[in-house]
């Protein structure tokens, strides 16, 4: 059974939050303050972390940045729909997904079981675990990615797309096979997010190494591979 830390100040929802996930059969623990959240997080008693942003004592975005110190526990954060810089910053410290209050409880639902079945699944990946495409270098096992010696910073989403690309090299993807493969299939919304990834693994690597790996096929997706 998964159990999830809900961290979140505001009671009513934490108590909304407690009822849905104990009916869908996770057991439930419970913070009001960043501090508490930060401390049952790093316990190890707890799967996944529900994260609202705007806490007392710490941040949520403090309690990201100290909670990947020395944790990798999945992190979907609970932010206001106008806080765009609140999520580019969370995302960027480590969390793996976000999702904009007031929420549907199912969009909530199912990103907490894509989110827990991607962690498993990268738990058990087998096969090749150093990657490499030019001077693009993958160690899946330290989970780092460098370009010519130089460390690129990325999130866990656009690790699994570039991860994903880089054990497919030289074959087109399509938008759909990102999704299947990253997100899974109980993904909700638009494939158009996979182009906006792209856009940032190509910012941070052919762009910001003058590289050019990352390739589009126009109507079909998109393919890495060296050109020579
Ligand atoms: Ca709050």
């Amino acid at each position: 059974m998964n159990r999830i830390l809900i961290v979140e100040d505001e009671e009513k929802i934490a108590r909304f939050l407690e009822l849905e996930l104990s009916h869908e059969g996770y057991q439930v623990g419970k913070a009001a303050d960043g501090r508490t959240g930060l401390e049952l997080a790093l316990s190890g008693d707890y799967d996944l972390m529900l994260l609202d942003l705007m806490l007392p004592e710490l941040n949520g975005i403090e309690v990201m940045r100290r909670l990947r110190r020395s944790s990798d526990m999945p992190v979907i954060m609970l932010t206001a729909r106008d806080a765009v810089m609140d999520k580019v910053t969370g995302l960027d410290m480590g969390a793996d997904d976000y999702v904009t209050k007031p929420f549907a409880i199912e969009e909530l639902l199912a990103r907490i079981r894509v989110t827990l079945r991607g962690r498993k699944n990268a738990g058990a990946l087998s096969g090749q675990t150093m990657l490499q495409c030019g001077k693009l270098h993958m160690d899946c096992a330290r989970h780092t990615v460098d370009y010519d010696g130089t460390t690129i910073e990325l999130t866990r989403r656009e690790f699994s797309m570039l991860e994903l690309m880089l054990r497919n090299q030289q074959i087109v993807l399509s938008r759909e096979q990102f999704i299947e493969e990253v997100w899974g299939y109980d993904f909700v919304g638009e494939t158009n997010v996979v182009d906006v990834y792209i856009r940032y693994l190509r910012a941070k690597i052919d762009d910001a190494f003058g590289a050019d790996l990352i390739h589009t096929v126009r109507g079909i997706g998109y393919v890495l591979r060296e050109e020579q």
